[in-house]
């Protein structure tokens, strides 16, 4: 589970993602950064105490990355450095941070922002995509818009932490939806913006902020101007009203409406899973999207989307 954390003095801003622990003997070995090999690639600064192709197949999608969220967004490309070191195991980066930030919890990755510098701290390992695409994702963002509300931060973190494959389409986040709608959730856009740093989201807000997110980008080509009309008033300090302000003008009737365009597209997806998977073995089958583990599984990968089934009208 991911979550977004301030300090009381809102210098410093982290988000971070679960991690086991472990230990070093050597304490230089402790706090120091990696910094051996530095990749510069656009903004991002990737140090590292182990070499990394040019051309990594991780750091080529991280750019296109940057391009995306400027391009879907209508941000501009910002120049400011984004520093990412990346750690090579799981015990140097658990023993950096015991060290040098005593009172981050333990996680896979963090993005801290302070006045003058964004930096990502990640460990190499299976999740490192996910992990970056999320954290790097937070760095583009505060890159170019200051003063983002946290909900709508993470809930497009969450949305570009997918495979760029998936376009947006985060299954974790999606079985979670399956699981509150089945128990009667409603959303309530106006209690995700109530929170605010230093407040934590839970792991059903993140599901939440993912889910407006990629309704709003997904649904109609009137809710994603908006989300960028937002984020351009936010960027040059014009009117920053709340967001679901502006739904509520385009769409009077919004949270039924997410609510529908989730429930099909749990439909759809556990469909086409059933239609690709039929007349396969037992053995390779899937268990549906409620338990679906989604996330690193190749056969999620290829399900299609761009939906445009539910409206306002
Ligand atoms: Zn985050």
């Amino acid at each position: 589970m991911l979550e977004m954390l301030r300090s009381l003095s809102g210098v410093w801003a982290l988000c971070c993602v679960a991690s086991a622990v472990g230990c070093t003997a050597d304490p230089a070995a402790r706090t120091a950064l990696p910094d051996r090999f530095v990749l510069a690639r656009h903004q991002l600064l990737i140090h590292s105490d182990f070499p990394l192709p040019e051309h990594h197949r991780l750091v080529e999608e991280l750019c296109v990355q940057r391009a995306d969220m400027s391009h879907r967004l209508g941000l501009p490309a910002s120049d400011e450095p984004i520093h990412v070191y990346v750690f090579e195991t799981a015990e140097r980066f658990e023993e950096f941070l015991r060290y040098r930030h005593p009172d981050f919890p333990r996680r896979r990755a963090f993005f801290v922002e302070t006045d003058n510098r964004l930096i990502v701290y990640a460990q190499w390992g299976d999740k490192v995509g996910d992990d970056l695409r999320h954290e790097v994702a937070h760095a583009y963002l505060h890159s170019a818009v200051p003063h983002i509300p946290l909900w709508l931060d993470e809930g497009l973190a969450e949305y570009y932490e997918c495979h760029p494959a998936r376009r947006g389409l985060n299954h974790v986040q999606l079985e979670r939806l399956a699981e509150l709608l089945r128990s009667g959730w409603q959303p309530d856009l106006v209690r995700l913006e109530a929170l605010i740093p230093p407040q934590q989201m839970n792991r059903d807000q993140y599901a939440e902020a993912w889910a407006w997110v990629y309704f709003l980008l997904h649904s109609e080509p009137a809710h994603l101007d908006l989300v960028r009309r937002y984020l351009t008033d936010l960027r040059e300090g014009g009117n920053r009203g709340p967001l679901s302000a502006r739904i509520k003008q385009a769409c009077p009737d919004a949270e039924a409406v997410l609510v529908r365009f989730l429930a099909d597209l749990i439909d759809e997806l556990t469909v086409k899973k059933s239609t690709s998977l039929r007349g396969k073995p037992e053995r390779h089958r899937c268990p549906g999207i409620e338990c679906c583990p989604g996330r690193f599984t190749a056969s999620s990968r290829s399900l299609a989307f761009g939906r445009r089934r539910n409206s306002c009208s």
